[in-house]
């Protein structure tokens, strides 16, 4: 496979993407404003590769990676706009936009410390540990992506608001940590994407698992990764390519379940003879790759989209893992499905593949108190109600227990749902002791 090397566009040189002559100005004017509060950067594999440039209004991967109208409230959109006609003085726009960005208000201060572990009475900020089994682990190296999504959640990672990034620069302490905390079996590097990383900087955070003297408990290394869907070469042709494989390799091979958490939103990206070639390489070193993605209005509200997902993920020996429901991100408004669209959604989708894709779980929200499934809705005495469980929860002892919220049709969040029969859920006095009032709210949320 001949070596493509990467090249990344934002507002500064979008312009000069050849297949950008295609958009409208309105398009173009969508972008220059929504860019300015939400970050925006594509590549040339996304540019070249996914989008069908033809028909870009209704292209799912245009929708995933371009500033839409929509994701800015018309009075925001507005005044973002306004700010940019009335002068070019940059100093004006980015105080026009910060101040946007703070009635969306991603992490109100104080409020994203929850689930920070400490060591010698030090916060480790890299490290969130949440579920007893598995801690998230935020690589300082490994806080940017190949591409943006539209609707990412932690954007505020990528627009330089800095008190709001999760970040460690030691390995060291993180290893401190797992080594006092047994019960740890899984360590998950996330971003941003991890994968972003040059082979020298992530081998450094392996390393210390793979060593004879290695007393932590991991028993399995998870990737949160987009790299499949928007940068394939990454281990087909990039510099380090190999050494990558090679690492993973090892890994395997000294017995540690490694799982590549793949994030797909739509069957095209698995299209590509890239990404197909890179699963194979991947595959071969042992990995697992596990695939996840929130259901997202304009993207992939359909069932017959996500049973094509999955069972093309499947076929490329890919184990589908979650499908959640998107939260609150500062653009819900624009991507969110209704709870009760969802579950219709992921049944229709659940019904039409075999048992074979049905590792799937979902839909399911990550809220503060836990991950919750909606089960579905169903009619008991006479009202009607969503079933909800744990698949994940802050108390283990909450997991697959099934519960009931009274049925709301609107309803996109947990936040809303009120309980069907008495005057609280099971598990809210205890989670109000742990988080205070709003416990579910995913702005008072950490970052899972
Ligand atoms: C989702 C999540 C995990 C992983 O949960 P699994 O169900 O084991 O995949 C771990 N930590 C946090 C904070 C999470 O949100």
């Amino acid at each position: 496979m001949t070596a493509i090397k990467y090249k990344a566009y934002s507002l500064n040189n979008y312009l000069s993407i050849p297949q950008v002559e295609k958009l409208s100005a309105r398009a173009k004017r969508n972008i220059e404003v929504v860019s300015h509060v939400f970050p925006f950067k594509v590549n040339n594999y996304v540019i070249d590769e996914l989008i069908d440039w033809d028909n870009y209004e209704n292209d799912p991967i245009f929708h995933l990676t371009f500033p839409q109208e929509g994701m800015l409230l018309p009075h925001h959109y507005n005044k973002m706009a306004g700010a940019l006609e009335q002068s070019p003085d940059k100093i004006f726009h980015k105080e026009t936009s910060n101040k946007i960005r703070v009635q969306l208000n991603p992490h109100p201060a104080g409020q994203q410390e929850h689930n920070i572990p400490e060591i010698d009475g030090q916060k480790l900020m890299g490290l969130q540990h949440k579920y007893r089994e598995t801690v998230l682990f935020f690589p300082s190296s490994g806080q940017t992506c190949h591409s943006y999504c539209t609707f990412c959640f932690r954007w505020p990672q990528f627009v330089g608001m800095e008190e709001l990034k999760f970040a460690m620069k030691e390995t060291e302490l993180l290893i401190k940590y797992l080594e006092k905390h047994q019960e740890v079996t899984d360590i998950l590097f996330t971003g941003g994407d991890p994968m972003i990383m040059n082979f020298k900087v992530f081998q450094k955070y392996i390393e210390p698992f793979l060593e004879d003297d290695n007393k932590t408990n991991i028993q399995t290394i998870r990737i949160g990764t987009k790299s499949l869907s928007f940068w394939p070469y990454k281990f087909l042709t990039d510099d380090g390519a190999d050494d990558f494989l090679r690492l993973f390799e090892r890994i395997t091979s000294k017995g540690i379940n490694l799982a590549l958490m793949a994030h797909f939103s739509h069957p095209r990206e698995l299209d590509t003879q890239a990404v197909q070639e890179a699963i194979k390489r991947i595959k071969r070193t042992g990995a697992q790759i596990r695939t996840q993605s929130p259901l997202l209005k304009h993207i992939n509200d359909k069932p017959e989209i996500w049973a094509e997902m999955w069972r093309k993920q499947v076929n490329l020996n890919c184990i589908p893992y979650y499908m959640f429901v998107v939260r609150d991100t500062g653009a819900q408004h624009h991507f969110a499905v209704t709870l009760a669209d969802s579950w219709e959604i992921w049944r229709k989708a659940y019904q039409n593949v075999s048992g074979i894709c049905r590792t799937v779980r979902g839909p399911s929200m990550s809220c503060t108190p836990g991950k919750v499934q909606v089960l579905g809705v169903s009619e008991i005495n006479g009202e009607k109600v969503f079933v909800l469980r744990f698949l994940q929860g802050r108390n283990p002892d909450w997991v697959a227990r099934p519960f009931f919220a009274k049925y709301d049709e609107d309803a996109i969040w947990m936040d809303t749902l009120e309980p069907a029969f008495g005057d609280s859920f099971f598990f809210e006095e205890e989670a109000e002791m742990v988080y205070g009032e709003n416990y579910y709210d995913p702005q008072v949320s950490s970052f899972e």
